[in-house]
């Protein structure tokens, strides 16, 4: 299958409804280790890359992404929207062909994971977004990852934020005391990788 516009609009839909289903469980761990407002950030930046996916002919995939991304930067607010605008922007640099592949869609994640990281100075194991972006991206680079992997993968990397200290972002003020809470970004990623999942299997559906 292509990851095409329809698709894309598609799996946007389905992040947006996700975070909005969410958004309370995302306002209370910013509140336990933040200052409460990933939640809304979230809210407000995904409806708007909701409406860009849904209005978007997009010519190619950068174009796509850097449309998708712009809506991040500008909507969610807090640290977490420059790094989930840089996620989706680098994701478009990696290829401007709509990917078609695992190894195509694998190229383009890891593209926007380093983006993470060089944006927010930081990688995996610092209680962040990465717990739960890096080890998908580990996976789709086997090439051989089910769908049910990749839930498990994040699954995992979300439930080991709770005993890592933070050493990014707000909740690294917290020192120690961060230990035994789950991390806000970690836990919307997780959300947005199984709403992706999601989407991906109804497409499989005859
Ligand atoms: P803010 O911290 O500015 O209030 P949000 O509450 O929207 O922004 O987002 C917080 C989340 O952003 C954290 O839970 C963490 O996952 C992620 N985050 C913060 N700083 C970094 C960083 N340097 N690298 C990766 N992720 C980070
Ligand atoms: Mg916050």
């Amino acid at each position: 299958m292509t990851l095409d516009n329809d698709k894309i609009s598609m799996i946007a839909d389905q992040c947006y409804r996700v975070i909005e289903e969410n958004t309370r469980l995302l306002t209370s761990l910013d509140q336990a280790v933040g200052d409460g407002d990933h939640g809304l950030n979230m809210v407000r930046g995904f409806r708007a890359l909701r409406e860009v996916a849904a209005a978007g002919e997009f010519a190619d995939y950068g174009q796509a992404c850097k449309a998708l991304g712009m809506a991040l930067v500008m909507n969610v607010g807090g640290a977490s929207g420059p790094l989930y605008g840089s996620l989706l922007m680098d994701m478009g640099k990696a290829s401007a062909e709509f990917p078609d592949s695992v190894e195509a869609l694998h190229q383009s994640f890891s593209a926007g994971v380093e983006a993470v990281k060089k944006r927010g100075k930081s990688s995996a194991g610092e209680k962040t977004m990465l717990d739960v972006l890096v080890p998908v991206c580990d996976l789709l680079a086997s090439g051989e990852a089910s769908v049910a992997d990749i839930r498990k993968a994040a699954q995992a990397g979300l439930d080991s934020t709770r005993l890592m200290r933070a050493t990014k972002g707000r909740s690294a003020f917290l020192g120690a005391r961060s230990v035994g809470h789950i991390d806000p970004g970690a836990q919307s990623s997780y959300l947005l990788i199984n709403a992706i999942c999601d989407a991906m299997e109804n497409q499989n559906e005859p």
